[in-house]
């Protein structure tokens, strides 16, 4: 018997209910293979990740690759959340802090964390003694910020020193998505040009994508050629660099209390309403 005599000799019902499973498998075998792989972060518990690589940057930053459990395993951190670390202090005691990896979850097998490392600070002792195979305790995700593409027509970012981690991430979101066309426009603060995190990768954006990124550095103490902004973010600065109020812009801020504190008030007297700022 050939195989059309064989189907035809079949039972029209049996016909009909092996053809459904078939669809049924093959949809069910589509959808497994398109869904998205789970990330690895916990909320509730603590989860230890291995470091596989660290990177000095400068005298005081590196930057910590860390292991996921497999070469597809993604974090899961939403764009605009941080993860929570916990190490311990000079003196033994634990501590924990947050931080913005600068991967994204299209970075498949690892995360990585740029760390900017102060004299005195307890967390930063615990990555100044971290070496390649250590763990570092990791939880999340954390935060009230989350980010969907077409949340607003811009983005004003105001970020000093480390502040810049969490900017990076939703700027690399949005600017990586071909479908977003937010713009992002941000102010950066720092003492030296040496403290500039991530110059390299804040200029490759800039130049990728001209007609959505622009980037104005700021310095306390600049080097003899420069033509960014000299001293601390000014009100003329923010006016000038980053989108006017309106109901379809946001402006983010992250840096230290100081900084925090000045552009929260230049903020209000430019008359940028509450609800259209977001400090991380
Ligand atoms: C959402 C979010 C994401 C963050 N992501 C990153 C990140 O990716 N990378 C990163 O390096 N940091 C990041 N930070 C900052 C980080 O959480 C810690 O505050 C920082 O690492 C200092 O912690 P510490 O325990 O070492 O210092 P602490 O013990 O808290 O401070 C000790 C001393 O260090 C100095 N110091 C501490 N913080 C600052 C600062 N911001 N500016 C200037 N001087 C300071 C001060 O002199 C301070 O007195 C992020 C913060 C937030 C809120």
């Amino acid at each position: 018997m050939n195989p059309m005599e064989f189907i035809e000799s079949l039972d029209p019902q049996i016909l009909v209910g092996a053809s459904v499973a078939f669809v049924v498998i093959v949809v069910a075998a589509f959808l497994f293979s398109s869904k998205k792989p789970k990330g690895c972060l916990d909320p509730q518990n603590f989860k230890d990740f291995k470091l596989v690589k660290r990177t000095q940057l400068s005298h005081n930053v590196a930057k910590f690759r860390f292991e996921l459990p497999t070469s597809t395993s993604i974090l899961g951190l939403p764009i605009g959340q941080h993860i929570s670390c916990r190490g311990k202090d000079g003196q033994g005691e634990e501590v924990i802090k947050p931080y913005t990896p600068t991967t994204l979850d299209s970075d498949v097998g690892y995360f990585e964390l740029v760390i900017k490392m102060y004299p005195q600070g307890r967390m930063s002792h615990h990555f100044r003694e971290m070496r390649v195979g250590d763990h570092l305790a990791v939880k999340g995700p954390k935060g009230r910020f989350k980010y969907e593409p077409g949340q607003g027509r811009a983005f004003g970012m105001l970020a000093g020193g480390s502040g810049i981690t969490p900017m990076f991430q939703v700027a690399r979101a949005i600017l990586e998505n071909p479908k977003d066309k937010t713009r992002v426009h941000l102010i950066y603060a720092n003492v030296t040009y040496e403290d500039i995190l991530l110059k390299d990768e804040l200029d490759g954006l800039a130049r990728t994508y001209p007609d959505r990124f622009q980037i104005y550095y700021v310095l306390n103490q600049p080097p003899e050629v420069w033509d960014g902004g000299v001293g601390f973010v000014s009100k003329e600065m923010i006016q000038t660099h980053l989108p006017a109020p309106g109901p379809d812009i946001q402006i983010l801020r992250c840096g230290p209390p100081p900084m925090n504190k000045a552009m929260a008030a230049h903020l209000e007297s430019l008359e940028y309403a509450p609800h259209m700022q977001f400090q991380f």
